[in-house]
């Protein structure tokens, strides 16, 4: 028997007030079609907290399978998994593996677990760090897609058609919440693609504090980044104008991350026929359009779910991973910053339900991850 833990929760709530540390024992007669698996890195992403809250698109089933005393869910939508045992000697995965969720929500918050092989995406682990892998799938992907997928539309003769920003043509993108992961991420994709960006920071305490994550982002590439205070004020007309030459080079795409007047604000710096893709909503706002901008410019507005793309797409999301984990292995793609949680047999049950509490604060040095 493998002596497991996972963190689960019974109902909807804050994760400080929810979250139990579940200990459990895993049978060693495992299906022909499963893996046991151990976890080594799981990120605590804002999508999790929302999911214990109650307050994300889908939820996860409550069950007995682990042996919880009520139906609980395990949370954590992404991790990388160590392969220790199959169910059968054909299987495909085979022990020392490493493989990520193939489905959403299967729950990583966890020591380790039996999953179907068909819930698993086996990753080419060469060269990697098990945070790197962890950390794949939600915001490098996001950014990925949105970049990949969207762009200004051909105009009113093809009114229906959203075309994406052309790679290599230096077209501008601006996005909002750029110091996050997917930010991070769409940042050095563009440099990659040959895009161009704009970046809107929230700022720090001080001014040093600001220009210090300005440089950080410009190390990774971006070309312009804009603290909020310059960007929702009356300058920003004035400094946009300069960036796109007067208005000859068109801003095609926005990426919302926050909501709010940051969204407004993001949408009136938009060209003809550009698009604004809200993939966040960070600061809990509604998002205010100006009608005039829908009319006389044509704007389109899109949400965008990473979830739905994956389900729609199953073979172009493998090979995205894939193209995303060789940028990492050959150093052309940086981690985002991370704040590792420590969780071994002793771990008490208020430091990962503290680390999980934190997911959704601002101003951090990093992303939570559970590192086992
Ligand atoms: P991170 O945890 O990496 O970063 C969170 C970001 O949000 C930080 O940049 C932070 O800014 C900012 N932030 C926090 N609080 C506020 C606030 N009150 N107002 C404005 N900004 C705030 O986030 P992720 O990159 O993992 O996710 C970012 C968003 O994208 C989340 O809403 C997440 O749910 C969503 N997302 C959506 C996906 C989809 O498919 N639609 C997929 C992936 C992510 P600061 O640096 O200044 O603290």
């Amino acid at each position: 028997y493998t002596q497991a833990k996972a963190l689960v929760y019974a109902k909807n709530g804050e994760p400080a007030d929810v979250l139990k540390l579940h200990t459990h024992s895993i049978s060693p007669s495992i299906p022909s079609t499963s893996v046991l698996v151990r976890c080594l890195a799981a990120p605590i992403n804002p999508a999790d907290i929302n999911t214990i809250q109650g307050t994300y698109g889908s939820k996860q089933p409550l069950t007995s399978l682990i042996g919880t005393s009520e139906p609980s869910a395990v949370p954590g939508n992404e991790g990388v998994f160590e392969v220790l045992a199959t169910g059968s000697p054909q299987a495909d995965l085979k022990k020392g593996d490493w493989v990520i969720p193939a489905a959403s929500q299967i729950g990583t918050w966890r020591t380790h677990a039996v999953f179907a092989a068909d819930e698993l995406l086996k990753v080419d682990k060469e060269g990697l760090t098990p945070t790197q892998v962890s950390l794949v799938s939600v915001n490098p992907c996001t950014a990925y897609r949105i970049l990949r997928s969207y762009g200004p539309s051909a105009g009113i003769k093809a009114a229906l058609g959203m075309r994406p920003l052309d790679v290599g043509s230096g077209q501008w993108f601006i996005q909002n919440g750029a110091n996050s992961g997917v930010g991070r991420a769409a940042i050095q994709f563009g440099k990659l693609w040959g895009l161009r960006s704009i970046n809107i920071i929230r700022d720090r305490d001080t001014m040093e504090a600001t220009d210090a994550l300005k440089q950080e982002l410009h190390d990774l590439g971006a070309d312009v980044v804009v603290p909020e205070s310059q960007f929702l004020s009356r300058e920003w007309k004035d400094r946009l104008a300069e960036i796109t030459r007067k208005g000859r080079e068109q801003i095609g795409l926005g990426l919302n991350c926050v909501g709010g007047k940051s969204a407004t604000a993001l949408a009136r710096s938009l060209g003809e026929g550009a698009t604004l893709v809200s993939y966040g909503g960070m600061a809990k706002q509604p998002v205010a359009l100006p009608v005039g901008l829908l009319i006389f410019k044509d704007i389109r507005f899109v949400g965008f779910w990473l979830s739905k793309w994956n389900q729609q797409d199953v073979v172009g999301r493998r090979h995205m991973v894939a193209d995303i984990l060789g940028l990492m292995r050959d150093g052309k793609f940086r981690d985002a910053p991370v704040d590792e949680v420590k969780w071994d047999w002793d771990t008490e049950e208020a430091t990962l339900r503290d680390a999980a509490q934190r997911g959704l604060q601002g101003f951090r040095q990093g992303k939570g991850v559970f590192v086992f």
